[in-house]
Order: structure tokens, then C-alpha cells, then sequence
């Protein structure tokens, strides 16, 4: 049976380039980028040239990034050290309530460290209000945590208006970029971004780095002391193989992001399309347009997500509900749940996330078998209303 994978928000596989970059440093390239013998100095001139390509993705400074342990520390490291370093300046730190976890469970063991959060609200696309975040802003606001594209329903926050209103208040804005890096192009100068994260498994890169853009001047304590790695933002040797790896990973996406965007929006659209044709009773959770362009999340009513989910399984496809971090939880997903999705619905829904290994095969092979998957269900349902709501 021939295996699909449209789960590329939960991780990608390794870029085979990126790979061949890695594995010298796995074998005879060996040095501690802080030698200053040779052995050292080589793997140093690497790790730099790293930081540049990281760099170049963003139109940022190559001072600027600070390589982590994967985006989750990211996250940690902008938000704790940002509240930390600017303790005397306020108390105040707002997000929003569909942050991916490493924000929202940060953002709370803050507000139990005496922080004050604001978790904004969104519609029922997914969307804040930007009213109602510059309402929720004092003078004892330090911080603006606000993602970029959500991992569950793909919905893109408007980052530059955010940035506007950061920079105009003299907050920092801090961005979970997690998902949108290597998906869209952005720049943070004219997006006015102090922080940004991203992750290296969720761009073809290795699992376990990542790293914090910290925009020049920006005040941050950083989280692992230790040694003077990283201009003394993150102590500790560096995680060579997967630093290369990483830069490797941004310098591809730069090269060919454009052509990937399209060819997966015109895959999404086709899965969204033939699924839709088949079946009654499915709705798109998520921003119509302003959405990644490799995500569909489908509530399909009268279904249960996880058994859809074992029946996709089965026949090869995988899938998610809700996003990885969650499942095993019983219960909606939180995000959907912040959106006003019913539960009924929030049970049902399947969330599908293309990358660049998928084929238009993939695609047809999906809208063939998931129509009936769902009918069986559905057959079997007793709160199904069958024909009858069919009609009319
Ligand atoms: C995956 C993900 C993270 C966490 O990144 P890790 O490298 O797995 O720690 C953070 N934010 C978002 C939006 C994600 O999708």
C-alpha cells in the first residue's frame, strides 16, 4: 500500500540536500566551533555561514539570530527573557488565545511568576480584532506575542498592522513564525518584528534546532547560562550538525518558496475541492484566504475525527486532528474551541497539511477514498440525519 503523508505542520522529513550538508559534521568535522585551533575554526566558518542563510530567509542581520534547541525554546527564550529584562519597564504581556503551546504554557507560568497576560480573543475565521488588541494595551505592557500562521487552521494574523502598532507603543513584538517560515516570504524590517521563532523539522530541516531572531538593541536575558555561545544569549557547544542543517534548510526554501506556495495551494484546493463534491455536511475551519498555503483543516459533522483519522490511517493517509502536541488529549481542540467551532464540529475535524513531496496521485487518491470513509461513518452514526437532510 502505497504511504501519503499530508501531516507536514506536525514535522517534515529531512531535505536529502540538507542531509549531505549534515553529514560531515556527524563524521570527520568534528571541532568545537570555540577552538581556536583548526579543528575548531572550520567547524566555526560553517556555523556562520549557518547564521547568514537563516538570516537571509528573513531579511534580518546574521547578528541577529541566536541558533536554540527547536522552536519551542525559541519561544521560551523571547518570552521569558523579554518579560525578564524589562521587569522594572511593566508587567503586562499579551497574546492570543490559538498560540501553539510553547506560548500559551509559557505565557501562563508567567502570569504565576506575577505577570499580568492578556489572551486575546478571535472570530470564527480565526481572526483577532485589532481594536480589541490596542484596547487591551497599558503602560504596563512589555510584550506582544501574536504567531504568524496557526499550525491548526493555517490562518495568517495580520503581522505587519500588529507590528505597526507594537513599534507605535514602543512594545515588542514577538512572532511564533514557527509555521509560516518557508511557506511565505517576510521580511522583519518592514514587518517591525523585534522577535521571531521558527523550528528546523518544520521547514525539511533536522528535529531539535532552531532559532530567535532578536532584532539589534533588543534587551533579552537569556534562559541557559553557561558559556559565551551565541553573543552569550544561549550558552552551550553548538549543535553543529544540526545548525548546518538548518541553514541549509532556509537557503533552499529561499530559493524555491514561490514555486512551493503555488504548487500547494493548487494541491489544496484540488483535495478541498474533490472533497467537497462528494460530501454534504463539511466546513472549512480556518480564514478562506489568508491562510497558509499548504493547510486544510475540514470539520465533517457526524463523523468522529479520531475514527476518521484510524480509517485514513489505514488506507495509508496520514492525518491530523487538531495539532500533535494536543492529540492524546481528550477533549476539542482548544483553538478550534477559541474560534466558536461547536464541539460536535471541533470533534470532526480532520486537519490535512501538504508539503512538498505530495503529488496530484496523493491528492486523487484521498478525494477516492475519504468520501466513502466518511458515509460509512456517518451510516453507522446515530445522530446522523441521512437522506432526508440531504435534500434539503
Ligand atoms: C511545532 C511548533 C512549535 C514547536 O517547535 P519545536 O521545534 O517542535 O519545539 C512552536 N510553534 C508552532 C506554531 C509550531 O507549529
Amino acid at each position: 500500500m502505497k504511504k501519503i503523508y499530508m501531516d507536514y505542520n506536525a514535522t517534515t522529513p529531512l531535505h536529502p540536500d540538507v542531509l549531505d550538508a549534515m553529514l560531515p559534521f556527524l563524521r570527520g568535522n568534528f571541532g568545537n566551533p570555540s577552538s581556536i585551533h583548526w579543528a575548531g575554526r572550520d567547524v566555526k566558518k560553517y556555523i556562520e555561514a549557518s547564521r547568514e542563510k537563516v538570516a537571509n530567509l528573513l531579511n534580518g542581520d546574521p547578528s541577529e539570530i541566536v541558533f536554540t534547541g527547536g522552536g519551542s525554546e525559541s519561544d521560551n527564550l523571547a518570552i521569558k527573557g523579554a518579560a525578564f529584562a524589562l521587569r522594572e519597564k511593566g508587567n503586562h504581556i499579551i497574546t492570543t488565545q490559538v498560540e501553539h503551546p510553547a506560548v500559551l504554557n509559557t505565557c501562563e507560568y508567567m502570569e504565576e511568576l506575577g505577570y499580568e497576560v492578556t489572551y486575546l480573543p478571535v472570530d470564527h475565521e480565526g481572526m483577532i480584532d485589532l481594536d480589541e488588541l490596542r484596547a487591551s494595551i497599558t503602560n504596563r505592557t512589555i510584550l506582544l506575542s501574536v504567531m504568524y500562521g496557526n499550525n491548526e487552521t493555517g490562518t495568517i494574523f495580520p503581522i505587519e498592522e500588529i507590528g505597526r502598532i507594537a513599534s507605535d507603543r514602543g512594545i515588542l513584538f514577538h512572532t511564533d513564525a514557527v509555521q509560516a517560515v518557508g511557506k511565505t516570504s517576510m521580511d522583519v524590517n518592514t514587518l517591525k518584528i523585534d522577535l521571531l521563532s521558527l523550528s528546523g523539522h518544520k521547514l525539511y530541516g533536522p528535529k531539535g534546532v532552531g532559532s530567535l531572531y532578536v532584532k539589534k538593541g533588543t534587551r533579552l536575558t537569556p534562559l541557559i547560562h553557561g558559556g559565551h555561545q551565541e553573543g552569550g544569549r544561549r550558552a552551550g557547544t553548538e549543535n553543529t550538525p544540526g545548525i548546518v542543517g538548518l541553514g541549509k534548510a532556509c537557503e533552499i526554501a529561499n530559493g524555491d518558496m514561490e514555486f512551493q506556495s503555488g504548487y500547494l495551494t493548487k494541491l489544496r484546493e484540488r483535495l478541498h475541492e474533490g472533497i467537497m463534491e462528494k460530501l454534504d455536511h463539511v466546513v472549512l475551519n480556518g480564514h478562506p484566504e489568508k491562510r497558509l498555503p499548504n493547510t486544510l483543516n475540514l470539520g465533517f459533522k457526524f463523523v468522529e475525527g479520531e475514527a476518521l483519522l484510524i480509517h485514513l490511517d489505514l488506507e495509508g493517509i496520514a492525518v491530523s486532528t487538531g495539532s500533535a502536541c494536543s492529540s492524546g488529549s481528550m477533549g476539542p481542540s482548544p483553538v478550534l474551541t477559541a474560534m466558536g467551532i461547536p464541539p460536535e464540529v471541533a470533534q470532526g475535524s480532520i486537519r490535512f497539511t501538504l508539503g512538498r513531496d505530495n503529488t496530484e496521485e496523493d491528492i486523487q487518491h484521498t478525494v477516492d477514498v475519504l468520501p466513502n470513509i466518511v458515509s460509512k461513518l456517518r451510516s453507522i452514526s446515530p445522530i446522523y440525519p441521512g437522506k432526508r437532510n440531504e435534500l434539503g
